[in-house]
């Protein structure tokens, strides 16, 4: 499976589910998202099994997708996890930061969980470097491709004028031509980054327009099994009651896509995004404190719920979110790369795509 086919399938509701199998990480990356430490949280692989096997022929999203902390901490778990999700018909893929790369050889059980999945994607930024070397990560990536595994590359700097990424993004292509796709992302203020990343100071804008939120396409299972709507992993430290959709314990994949295509709020996200939701259907006005942050408060202004219920009950509201869907669905891959990741570089996800 190829990266631009992940990605055109990311804006599309319910089309696949995040599960994040560990928080624990043997690395120390300085922008890591999660705060991963080896001390962190890790729940019993049982609970993402029970989950899984929820899913069927006629009912299951069309990609399971499984990260971390360092997913192939569990490299059994992956790989059973994607034997399960491939039985029901859905396919799947795993996301690591390569921590084994410095060993002679890929470990066995690391190296049968990558051939279980259908797509391996590797994170490549100056973080990770300092613990796991560039030439380690060439020679694991050079075995990977030699088995004929269909892999990406997620490489992450600070600006689209970082010549960090000019750097790697050209040994890749100098080491590899055009056999590894690479999805290019800058550093967000997220986890331990947090502490450390200049914010941009904002002012609110006189005129708010609709910025839909496609993070709040695919559910994520988090790494204690409560189900959010969306993938900003700082969601899962305090959830909002309008992004909570469930537990793997508890709940099946068909409950968990209903109420993700049914919620009104997460239909809003989707459609308008928060500012535009708390701008519109809020008190009127807008803080200053960004996209997220606006959302984690919407749960918050009981009017502004009951406004967005009423909104998304209409019958030309549910015509106008087939019409955005369909667009996204029309604008592909590329079109995701260019919002989501740095535009300069969005078009290394189609590299070696499928004609
Ligand atoms: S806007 Fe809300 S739903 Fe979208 S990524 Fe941020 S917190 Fe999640």
């Amino acid at each position: 499976m190829h990266l631009s086919e992940l990605l055109s399938l990311r804006s599309i509701p319910a089309a696949g589910v995040s599960v994040g199998v560990t928080r624990r990480c043997p690395l120390k990356c300085a922008h890591c998202s999660t705060n991963s430490t080896m001390a962190s949280e890790q729940a019993p692989g049982e609970l993402f099994l029970r989950f899984v096997d929820t899913f069927r022929p006629d009912s299951r999203p069309e990609v399971l997708s499984m990260s971390g902390g360092e997913a192939l901490l569990r490299p059994e778990l992956v790989r059973e996890l994607a034997e399960r999700a491939r039985r029901a018909g859905a396919r799947s893929s795993v996301l690591s930061g390569l921590f084994f790369a410095t060993a002679s050889r890929i470990p066995p059980a690391i190296r049968e969980a990558i051939a279980a999945v259908d797509h391996f994607s590797v994170s490549i930024d100056a973080y990770h470097e300092q613990q796991v070397p560039r030439p380690d990560v060439f020679r694991v990536l050079g075995q990977l491709l030699a088995d004929g595994v269909d892999l990406s590359v997620h490489v992450v700097g600070q600006d689209a004028g970082d010549p960090y990424i000019e750097g790697i993004v050209g040994d890749i292509r100098r080491e590899f031509g055009d056999r590894v796709p690479m999805l290019v992302n800058a550093v967000s203020a997220f986890g331990r980054a947090r502490t450390w990343l200049r914010r941009i100071s904002r002012t609110a804008p006189a005129v708010v327009e609709a910025n839909p939120c496609a993070m709040a396409a695919w559910p994520v299972v988090g790494f204690d099994g409560t189900i959010v709507a969306c993938g900003n992993d700082d969601v899962l430290d305090d959830v909002p009651p309008h992004l909570r959709l469930g537990h793997a314990a508890s709940d099946d994949w068909a409950a968990i896509e209903a109420r993700t295509l049914a919620s009104g709020m997460v239909r809003a996200l989707r459609l308008f995004g928060p500012e535009y939701m708390a701008a519109r259907y809020g008190d009127g006005r807008l803080g200053c404190d960004g996209y997220c942050a606006t959302c984690m408060k919407l749960s918050g202004d009981a009017p502004l719920v009951e406004r967005i219920d009423l909104t998304m009950a209409k019958p030309s509201t549910a015509v106008l979110e087939a019409q955005a869907t369909a667009l996204q669905w029309r604008a592909g891959a590329l079109a995701f790369a260019r919002r989501h990741g740095v535009p300069r570089y969005a078009e290394l996800a189609l590299l070696g795509a499928p004609a």
